[in-house]
């Protein structure tokens, strides 16, 4: 997947720019106080072409980084494709394990 593919994701809900609270143990807080560059009436980042440089603490989200944060909001969408993926490969090895059991009793009665 490309770069422009993987920002396609984002439904540009925003909920992931609050700040939060770490309350230990898994345990997150959502705060109702936005960072400084969203535009709280759009949703979207004001500097977002630079806000890596703008804000430092603002992360880059990867495949990786989207499975093991913990502070994403559950219905982000990003959280969502990779529930999908997921789904998809368990779907996808489900079906691989069939298809060699049916090979292997194949086997079995030709011999
Ligand atoms: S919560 Fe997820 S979908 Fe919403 S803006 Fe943040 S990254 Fe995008």
């Amino acid at each position: 997947m490309n770069s422009e593919d993987w920002e396609s994701i984002c439904n540009r809900c925003g909920k992931c720019c609050y700040e939060k609270v770490d309350l230990g143990g898994g345990q997150i807080i959502y705060t109702k106080e936005p960072c400084v560059h969203l535009d709280t009436k759009t949703n979207l980042c004001k500097v977002y072409e630079t806000r890596h440089i703008v804000e430092p603490d603002c992360i880059a989200l990867t495949e990786n980084l989207v499975r093991s944060l913990n502070w994403l909001p559950p219905d982000c969408a990003y959280l969502e494709h990779v529930r999908m993926q997921d789904t998809i490969a368990a779907v996808n090895i489900a079906k691989e394990k069939i298809r060699k059991k049916r090979n292997n009793k194949g086997n079995k009665r030709r011999k």
